[in-house]
């Protein structure tokens, strides 16, 4: 066969040759330790914790080998396209502080960065490989498939086109010509030389030494639109894009013999590859895959909508991501997790357990160690964003809320508060300060006219001036008046002795003035909402007890 006229046939719109795309993309001018790392999303609008997941890790693999992280768009497969997908790409990643050198809508030197704008590229490479003899068109039909897929079945044979049922592998130019000129359609395969009873050892950079079979599938490397499968695309790009180092999922392990086959037969060096361990939760006891339909935790937007701040976030992923990791938060807990030396031998080779309880009490430390003017400032983006009616309520006075914040943090102090987790549950914390959303459900804990006299006497004597010392003595004086221990100690050796402890009385005042149990300093809260608000708090507290 004159695979020349066979290549000149089939692609005789081709113009450019190889020499010419060499000389389009020549290799980077970077450090020899840069590694070159990017994400290639599909545009079908649903970015997931996966996908951030890796690309914390790429971001973090490229910036600290002072490399490259960029974008491609794997948009090859039109019918799962969604129209702002790619803004959807960049916003959510921008929102957790991941930012690309080059790519998507960013621009660059290797771009397009879109796989269907780059349509010539794999099919001047496509040509190469029919003129190779390496590459064929093929004219089966679905039906034919199938039927050739039962057959494999039933003999209990690999399914797919391969070998003996490779029927096109073999057509003559005048019959492929002829097909042609009849109009049939066709996708272009690749003739593989591989024997799937080879098998070879494979050094994966994060689960180390993987054997595999070769490859022996004529696997479709364009499709009947001239459109590329991810296979050739994933060779060509990463190829002329210069990447060293891919990081993806590690459900492309499966294929992957056909990636570093198609590597081989195009003469290009392979990058490095780091298959990720799937992201997993236990669902009743049980192990499973994160899913797109069950799991409303592994799209961004969750995080985003509950207002889970992107540090939190990004740091719990990081434990995840590095078995080290952890350890060094802990004891760094202040430092920009952009200290950490993040490595890809880190990585754990299986599955990776998501909790979100941990993920909250992660991001409990991370919010108690930031700057009230940042949590401030961050509470306040979710609330336009997810919380508008409020705005105007709780922004009226950006020092008043802003006390809140310094208070619930405990700022100041030796030891931070960790009240927050995030924007939603602060929110939810807030209310009592605001007199439009105080609604309290009394419940105290001691007898209705016990409670009241405790109000009575403590309005009584109540002075918004009085420091936090002041105000606990005129609380404990009301105590050992009516009968309360004033010290723990006192109130442990001989409990019978008293009505209760001190505590039991501040609570009724606390209840009283924010309708719950559990709240910072109450006399710093009273000194917050004012005077004419917690007096009134208190006498309404008292009239409902009356
Ligand atoms: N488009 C592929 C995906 O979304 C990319 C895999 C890769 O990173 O190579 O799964």
């Amino acid at each position: 066969m004159d695979y020349n006229k066979l290549a000149d046939i089939l692609f005789c719109d081709v113009t450019k040759t190889p020499e010419d795309y060499n000389a389009l993309y020549p290799a980077r001018n970077l450090p020899e330790s840069a590694e070159v790392t990017r994400i290639a999303p599909s545009p079908t609008g649903f970015i997931h914790l996966g996908n951030l997941f890796g690309a914390l890790a790429d971001e973090r693999i490229a910036k600290l080998s002072d490399g490259v992280f960029y974008l491609r768009i794997e948009d090859t497969d039109e019918k799962r396209k969604v129209e702002g997908a790619v803004e959807a790409v960049l916003d959510s990643l921008g929102y957790f502080g991941l930012k690309f050198d080059e790519g998507a809508e960013i621009g660059g030197n290797y771009g397009p960065y879109y796989q269907r704008q780059r349509a010539d590229l794999y099919r001047t490479f496509a040509k190469e490989l029919v003129k190779k003899g390496l590459a064929y068109p093929c004219f089966c039909t679905e039906e034919e498939l199938s039927a050739v897929r039962e057959i494999q079945q039933e003999n209990k044979e690999n399914t797919g086109y391969w070998g003996k049922y490779a029927k096109c592998r073999n057509l003559s130019l005048e019959e492929i010509e002829r097909k042609i000129s009849e109009g049939a359609p066709y996708v272009l395969r690749l003739r593989s030389p591989g024997n799937v009873e080879n098998k070879f050892t494979f050094e994966d950079e994060i689960k180390g030494k993987i054997t595999v079979c070769e490859n022996d599938l004529d696997i479709v490397i364009l499709k009947r639109d001239g459109i590329p499968t991810y296979h050739f695309a994933h060779v060509i790009d990463d190829h002329f894009m210069g990447t060293t180092l891919v990081v993806r999922g590690e459900e492309w392990v499966a294929t992957l013999p056909i990636h570093l086959q198609l590597f081989e037969l195009l003469g290009f060096e392979r990058p490095k590859y780091a298959h990720t361990a799937q992201l997993m939760k236990i669902d009743n006891g049980k192990k499973r895959k994160l899913s797109k339909r069950h799991d409303p935790e592994l799209s961004l937007e969750y995080y985003k909508s509950l207002g889970y701040h992107p540090t939190a976030v990004k740091t719990y992923l990081m434990t995840l991501l590095n078995s080290n990791f952890e350890e060094w938060f802990l004891a760094n807990p202040e430092k920009p997790l952009e200290e950490f030396e993040f490595s890809v031998s880190k990585m754990g080779q299986s599955g990776a357990l998501f909790d979100t309880m941990k993920l909250d009490d992660i991001s409990k430390t991370v919010i108690s160690n930031m700057e009230a003017d940042d949590v401030l400032s961050f509470y306040e983006n979710w609330v336009k964003e997810y919380a508008s009616d409020d705005y105007d309520v709780i922004f009226a006075d950006k020092a008043f809320i802003k006390k809140i914040i310094e208070l619930q943090m405990a700022i100041g102090s030796k030891k931070r508060r960790k009240d927050f987790i995030c924007a939603k549950q602060m929110h939810g914390l807030f209310g009592y300060y605001f007199t439009q959303y105080f609604k309290p459900t009394y419940d105290f804990k001691l007898d209705s006219e016990m409670s009241r006299t405790i109000l009575e006497k403590f309005i009584a004597v109540y002075n918004i001036a009085d420091d936090n010392e002041t105000w606990f003595n005129k609380v404990k004086e009301i105590a050992s008046e009516l009968g309360f221990a004033v010290k723990m100690g006192d109130y442990k050796k001989n409990p019978d002795a008293y009505k209760g402890f001190v505590g039991d009385v501040a609570e009724i005042i606390r209840v009283a003035v924010t309708g719950i149990k559990n709240t910072p300093d109450l006399c710093t809260i009273m000194q917050i909402i004012g005077e004419d608000e917690s007096r009134k708090r208190i006498a309404d507290a008292i009239n409902h007890l009356s």
